[in-house]
């Protein structure tokens, strides 16, 4: 195992009837600003919930969040809090909401000329104006993690940054506010928090065998849960059980002392900066491709992964190895989520090398073992095995 320091300092408060706790989890002497994204939690009730419980509170609003949150947004954002001395946010919606606040309460503390090149690039702080959520749609692990993925529309570029000071102070997680979430979002994020595991779980055989018993419960929970939760969206329980499995899925306990990939996240990224897929379709469409290239490096852990989640035990590595990647597609598909780039009216080879010369000028290599180049990136990007 590798070394590891492992420090979340996250509050979660989990159940129904939880956003009654905001009143005094906020801090009474703070003036407080309420950031949300579209509207969805004004037509869900969610947003009266929380007004409610704030009404001792001295609170502005900033809404219009968008999905795939960007600079330019975050920046209006700060402006307000600037000119209304705002001192605490809350964060209210899902991963976007939560990644934006993440930048913007970076963003209000510490003045740069390029908050950009400083935040996302260079990752150059280590304070942030503290802050809080109150999480509708379980998919991220935002809600008690400390990253966050930004978008830039100037440069047509999403990165993602980890800060340990944008640790959320606390977290609410009512199951009920995500009762109105739609099919389509409850499969995003399913298949989000699936490949959250996989890329902390899927890499170098180090002997691990606690985060890897907890990452296999983890997938058994979403594959079981998230077809659930599409097929009865009316049981609390289902909600639940998905909710938690997909904060577990990214708060770093299944993280500690394993090699991590991303190397998915990473092009799916560029995959969504350049063509607005979602983004957990663009990890769909990233995975198999990457897993099949990659499966040498990955073999040991893959032949585990189709023993102990799948029950694929049958044919020599190879034959194992492909079966164990369709049946991840299918399970994708189940929930209504192709792979395949024609269904989200992409051209494969258009895509495979505008996305691969992305890295290729970057210079990058990523993954567990760092040799992932743009070039392979084209490669794992017109692997269709499904
Ligand atoms: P999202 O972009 O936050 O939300 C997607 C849509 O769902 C929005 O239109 C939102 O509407 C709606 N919605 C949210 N809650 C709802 C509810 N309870 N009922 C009905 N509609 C609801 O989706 P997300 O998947 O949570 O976040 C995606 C972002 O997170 C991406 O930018 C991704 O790159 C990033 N991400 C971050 C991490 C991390 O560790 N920080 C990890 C993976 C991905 P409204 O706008 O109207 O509310
Ligand atoms: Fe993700």
């Amino acid at each position: 195992m590798n070394n590891f320091t492992f420090y979340n300092p996250t509050k979660i408060l989990f159940g129904k009837e939880t956003i009654s706790n905001l009143s005094s989890l906020v801090p009474s002497n703070k003036k407080v600003i309420i950031i949300y994204g579209g509207g969805s939690i004004k037509s869900n009730g969610v947003y009266e919930q929380v007004i409610n419980n704030l009404k001792n509170h001295d609170v502005v609003e900033f809404a219009g969040i968008e999905s795939n949150p960007t600079l330019q947004t975050c920046m209006k954002a700060v402006d307000v809090i600037k000119s209304n001395n705002v001192s605490f946010i809350l964060a209210v919606g899902g991963g976007s909401v939560i990644d934006a606040v993440k930048f913007i309460a970076a963003a209000a503390v510490n003045n740069y000329d390029d908050p950009w090149q400083s935040i996302v690039i260079e990752n150059n702080f280590n304070n942030a104006m503290e802050y809080g959520s109150v999480l509708t749609l379980p998919a991220t692990g935002s809600e008690m993690n400390c990253s966050a993925v930004i978008s830039n529309s100037e440069l047509g570029e999403k990165m993602a940054f980890s800060n340990s000071s944008v640790y959320p102070k606390f977290s609410i997680l009512d199951p009920s506010t995500t009762f109105s979430l739609p099919s389509s979002q409850v499969a995003n994020g399913v298949v989000d928090a699936y490949v959250h595991v996989l890329e902390q779980y899927l890499t170098t055989d180090i002997n691990t065998p606690v985060q890897d018993r907890w990452a296999e419960g983890l997938l058994l929970t979403l594959i079981d849960q998230g077809r659930y939760v599409i097929d009865n969206p009316n049981d609390y329980e289902g909600r639940a059980n998905l909710m938690w499995a997909a904060t577990s899925a990214l708060n770093g306990y299944i993280g500690v002392g394993v090699d991590q990939d991303w190397s998915t996240h990473m092009i799916g990224h560029e995959i969504t900066a350049a063509y607005g897929v979602d983004h957990a379709r663009s990890l769909a469409i990233v995975l198999p491709g990457l897993l099949s290239i990659q499966r040498k490096q990955k073999e040991k852990k893959l032949l585990q992964y189709a023993k102990r989640v799948w029950g694929v035990t049958q044919g020599d590595k190879n034959v194992i190895i492909d079966e164990v990647i369709t049946r991840t597609t299918l399970f994708f598909q189940s929930v209504g989520i192709s792979s395949r780039f024609v269904d989200y009216d992409i051209n494969p080879e258009e895509a495979a090398e505008k996305i691969g010369n992305i890295f290729i000028e970057r210079g990058q290599l990523f993954g567990e073992n760092r040799d992932i180049s743009g070039e392979l990136v084209k490669k794992i990007l017109l692997n269709r095995q499904c």
